[in-house]
């Protein structure tokens, strides 16, 4: 069966009411029909359900169906992304260790490594974009334990070589750990390349349409082990409600992949030919100084474009406030599609040296492209680049 099939099929056993849909169970604990049953729970000498800390059949629908996206094992799934990123380190990691990371991180998996990790003597380095397979082997320390990154990067889009890093965790046996949250399975699929370990903030394409926060981390069994153990006893656990949504949500993945990346190409290509627009960034894009690597590790281009507009914050602004459809919000990975100016915004904090570094720019736009028609989108960025274009040019 082709995984879209799956992604529709995987369902919980049906209940004795015969529901076509599963169902919602909202049910902090489950029952034992017997002392022993409970016994051997416990024990875990009988699998199933005990407590939802632990596990729930709608979270575990939700985390069967990922772990088939991603070719992988086993999985726990999280009440945020970002639990998801700090169980993977927190479990696998411990004092004394070394980590490898890619420079162009989510903010607040900086902030874990950097302020957090940091607390308890877990060392690290990062290493650009432009990083070859020899500065990423140099980097490696005799007690580094784990290579972590995310690619396509945000806002960047910069893209780092999978094949290339799964060589390197292999040859020195590091856990390979990647944040695949901006392709998605349908358009990456980075067990493909050696990773160990997959990791997505569900909140975004999963659920696409901004309505649950959810996260989850998929691999290898044997790392999902102390992962599974950390999150019983630490308590980062998905609830039922967002793990349904979650799971009717994945039914759609690959139709709305489809859409998403289709329509991103279509406004980057018609961005790109705007004389008006500084710049298009879009790794399917010839353009994009990683096309090929694009072209080798990606379906598609996934649904995250950026545009480089002149004329400073005064331009930005007037570029938002042209535009008619597209909403104004730091989120991404939704039906509606999304603006955000990362200078401002979500990457405002960063030090002017290290937003240069991250391409962020004061005139950059983020686009998370929508399902809309796309004769639609390409009207209203259209529109919105010329009519702010006049007013730039009158300063
Ligand atoms: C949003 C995001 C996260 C964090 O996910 P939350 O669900 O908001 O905790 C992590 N990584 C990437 C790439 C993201 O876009």
């Amino acid at each position: 069966m082709e995984k879209q099939t799956k992604a529709i099929r995987i369902q919980t056993p049906r209940t004795q009411y015969r529901e076509h849909s599963t169902p919602l169970f909202l049910t902090s604990s489950f029952t034992f029909e017997s002392a022993e049953q409970g016994q051997g729970l416990f024990e875990e000498t009988i699998d199933g359900n005990i407590y939802s800390r632990f596990s729930n059949p709608n979270v575990t629908e939700f985390v069967d169906k990922v772990c088939m996206l991603e070719n992988a094992q086993e999985g726990i799934a999280t009440a945020t992304g970002m639990a998801a990123v700090f169980a993977s380190m927190a479990a696998l990691l411990k004092t004394g260790d070394h980590l490898l990371a890619s420079r162009a991180l989510f903010g607040s998996a900086h902030q874990i490594i950097t302020q957090i990790l940091s607390k308890w003597g877990i060392t690290y380095t990062y290493l650009d974009a432009s990083a070859s397979e020899a500065d990423w082997e140099a980097a490696i320390l005799p007690n580094s334990k784990m290579i972590y990154l995310e690619t396509p990067s945000n806002p960047g889009l910069e893209l780092v070589d999978l094949a290339m890093i799964g060589r390197l965790c292999k040859k020195h046996n590091l856990i390979f750990n990647v944040d695949n949250c901006f392709a998605t399975p349908v358009v990456q699929t980075p067990t493909d390349f050696g990773a160990d370990l997959i990791i997505h903030s569900a909140t975004k394409y999963m659920d696409g349409q901004g309505r649950v926060l959810g996260g989850i981390v998929v691999g290898k069994a044997e790392y999902i082990a102390p992962i599974r153990f950390f999150c019983r006893h630490t308590g980062p656990s998905l609830s039922s409600f967002n793990a349904w949504t979650l799971s009717k949500s994945l039914e759609t993945l690959h139709l709305r992949m489809e859409r998403h990346c289709a329509n991103a190409m279509q406004l980057a290509t018609a961005l790109a030919n705007h004389a008006d627009v500084l710049k298009v960034n879009y790794p399917f894009l010839e353009s994009h100084p990683q096309y090929e690597l694009a072209k080798a590790q990606m379906s598609a281009g996934g649904a995250i474009v950026t545009i480089e507009l002149e004329g400073g914050f005064e331009r930005i602004s007037a570029f938002m406030a042209a535009l008619k459809i597209a909403s104004l919000s730091s989120n991404l990975g939704d039906s509606r599609t999304i603006v955000t100016n990362p200078f401002t915004t979500t990457h405002a904090k960063l030090k002017a040296d290290e937003k240069a570094a991250l391409g962020i720019t004061e005139g950059l736009v983020r686009i998370s492209v929508g399902l809309e028609a796309i004769q639609d989108l390409i009207e209203d960025f259209t529109n919105a680049v010329e009519a702010s274009a006049g007013v730039f040019e009158e300063n």
